[in-house]
């Protein structure tokens, strides 16, 4: 999944990069062309990103069937949840007591979708593709936002949150992505293989396990990581 994840974020910063340079980026005489095209090379080798899609979700469904991995507790206490009444559990106001309370429903998000997916199908899940897809980019989603909001919190109790602010704007950010990405592959996969009530229920799930209580102003986090980068003179983190 990190495979998957980084070189393509390799690619989009590389192209980013090229777009700085303007009409200089697609010359050979500025460095961009360069990286533009060694980063395109990480998203084939080691196993092509749709392969290792595909292998994450193959895995993790072959080890749930084998018994190896239980998703079925889980997943029935997801079923009981959208089944009953909508919770009102809300996130505590400490630091990133509602980022926690995000990725704790995107995670169910995740289980609602590949659970489900992988119950229809069965072993034939393998023929649908398209869905193995969507649910292995909700999977890499929100094993990186988990990933980046545990180092955040790790670099703020050795520096203090003030010293981390930049960092903080930049979890935030991540996590508004996030959610974004698994809001979109959780509908394209349950439109694909739910219909009826099931469709329904699982959309409305899905509304409501991605749901950041307090929006963000991505627009002025991503002004504060610019001017932390701009006054550091570079690459600060
Ligand atoms: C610079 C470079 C260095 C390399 N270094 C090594 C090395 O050190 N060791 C090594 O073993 N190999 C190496 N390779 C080979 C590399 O691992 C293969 O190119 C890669 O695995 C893809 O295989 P392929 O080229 O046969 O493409 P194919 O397997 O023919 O795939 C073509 C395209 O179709 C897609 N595709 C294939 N099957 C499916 C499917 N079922 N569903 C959806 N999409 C699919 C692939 O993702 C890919 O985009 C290197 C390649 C390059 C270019």
């Amino acid at each position: 999944m990190m495979k998957v994840h980084s070189s393509e974020v390799l690619q989009y910063v590389t192209d980013e990069g090229v777009q700085l340079y303007g009409g200089m980026g697609f010359s050979a005489d500025a460095p961009m062309e360069r990286a533009y095209r060694d980063a395109r090379i990480a998203r084939i080798y080691e196993g092509t990103n749709e392969i290792n899609r595909m292998l994450a979700v193959g895995t993790m469904a072959r080890r749930a069937m084998g018994g190896k991995l239980d998703l079925m507790t889980p997943g029935a206490q997801i079923t009981q949840e959208l089944m009953g009444p909508p919770s009102f559990d809300m996130p505590g106001s400490e630091l990133f007591d509602m980022e926690k309370w995000v990725i704790n429903n995107l995670k169910k998000a995740v289980l609602m979708v590949a659970g489900q997916s992988a119950m229809v199908f069965g072993p034939k899940l393998s023929e649908e593709q398209e869905i193995m897809m969507n649910s292995a980019d909700m999977l890499i989603e929100v094993y990186v936002a988990e990933s980046v909001l545990l180092r955040t919190a790790k670099l703020v109790s050795q520096r203090g949150e003030a010293a981390c602010a930049a960092q903080i704007a930049m979890t935030k950010v991540y996590i508004e992505h996030a959610v974004d990405i698994i809001e979109k592959n959780g509908k394209t996969a349950i439109n694909s293989f739910a219909y009826g009530d099931m469709q329904r229920i699982m959309n409305m799930g899905l509304k409501r396990y991605c749901k950041i209580p307090q929006s963000y102003n991505t627009k002025e986090l991503r002004r504060q990581i610019a001017d932390a980068m701009i006054e550091g003179e570079g690459y600060i983190f």
